[in-house]
């Protein structure tokens, strides 16, 4: 009698238990145009249609918010407040806050304050032009930091005319939050890809994820090596992501050197930030891709908390001692400098 009320009671118990976590083994992957990239989240444990659903409209929540083109968006409210205080969510001000922070961080390589530029070059918009020096030189003078005041409270205001920019840092902190909802949602692996921002989460079984780094020279989706990683994000900045040609046949590509006011041009035409937190490695990625190498290896080398990857124009690679044992060459046309 005894034996049968505990064989019950155990069968009890295993249903309840496979009634609870009856999603633990479910896998999903979904792939949409959002956030102006494409996205995929791949989630290899845990999922249902109520969390890929969940994720997809935090992606677009996030766009509606911190977009710099977006008309209404926070970003757009906080510029064209004319220096009036402007209270925004708490999400967009908390990004503008890790922005202002990653912009000392950097000596202003990375710099949210540099809108007005953003939006004279406009490139990977319709209006993508070279503008005049002049024209470079005004919007270049309206940035700076101590322009951006935050007051508290998530209200803000701007000084002059300054405007601000997260688009170098929304997508990383886009992927911390699918990290977030995925992990509240009881998911233990998944790989996210938010245009090139990638976050794996947990392994893949024993095994770690193999991360593709893009060949920035090939139009296709040509891998140059991969990265064998747990439970972080691999971000890529890249003068090959968007781009326009002037009359002259001349490349512009969109990652601006805050300090002259043209696309960044010293050598490099990748740099791979791997870091357990997104945003810090969208914003590191930027950063360090407008240091150029010398200069951002020395300062990936220092940073505790992330590693990089930097592929040059002439295919060298150069890789932080962190991460060499976990980079595969796959591509011999590029080499390895040591
Ligand atoms: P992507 O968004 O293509 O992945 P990035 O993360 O490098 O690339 O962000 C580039 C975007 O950030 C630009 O389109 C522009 O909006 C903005 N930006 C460009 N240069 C800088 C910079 N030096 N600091 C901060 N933001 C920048
Ligand atoms: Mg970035």
């Amino acid at each position: 009698m005894k034996k049968r009320i505990v064989a019950v009671f155990l069968l009890c118990l295993l249903l309840m238990s496979a009634c609870v976590d009856s999603n633990a083994t479910v896998s999903m992957k979904e792939v949409q145009f959002v956030m102006s990239t494409v996205v995929s989240l791949d989630i290899r444990d845990h999922a249902s249609e109520e969390l890929m659903n969940k994720m997809m409209d935090r992606l677009e929540e996030i766009d509606v918010l911190m977009s710099l083109q977006k008309k209404g968006s926070d970003i757009d409210r906080v510029n064209e407040a004319k220096g009036e205080i402007t209270e925004v969510n708490p999400s967009t001000y908390h990004v503008i806050e890790k922005a202002i922070e990653y912009s000392e961080l950097t000596d202003r390589a990375f710099d949210p304050s540099i809108g007005l530029l953003v939006n004279l070059w406009g490139i990977g918009t319709e209006t993508a032009r070279l503008p005049s020096p002049e024209e470079i030189e005004t919007a270049r003078m309206t940035s700076g930091l101590e322009n951006i005041e935050l007051l508290g409270n998530n209200q803000l205001r701007l000084h002059g005319d300054t405007q601000v920019d997260i688009g170098a840092i929304a997508k990383g902190f886009a992927a911390d939050e699918m990290v977030r909802i995925a992990k509240e949602a009881g998911v233990k692996s998944a790989i996210f890809n938010l245009g090139g921002n990638v976050y794996v989460l947990g392994s893949k079984g024993t095994s770690p994820f193999r991360v593709g780094i893009q060949n920035p020279f090939s139009d296709r989706d040509d891998y140059l090596g991969i990265i064998d990683v747990k439970d972080t994000s691999v971000v890529t900045s890249g003068n090959y992501e968007r781009f326009f040609f002037d009359d002259a046949g001349k490349r512009y590509h969109h990652i601006l050197d805050p300090k002259t006011g043209y696309p960044a041009e010293n050598g490099l035409a990748g740099v791979t930030v791997v870091c357990s937190n997104s945003t810090m490695a969208d914003a590191l990625s930027t950063a360090i891709y407008v240091m150029g190498l010398e200069k951002g290896l020395a300062f990936i080398e220092a940073t505790e908390e992330a590693e990089a990857l930097f592929v040059t124009n002439t295919r060298d690679i150069h890789v932080s001692s962190g991460l060499r044992s976990f980079f595969t060459l796959v591509d011999d046309t590029f080499r390895i400098v040591e």
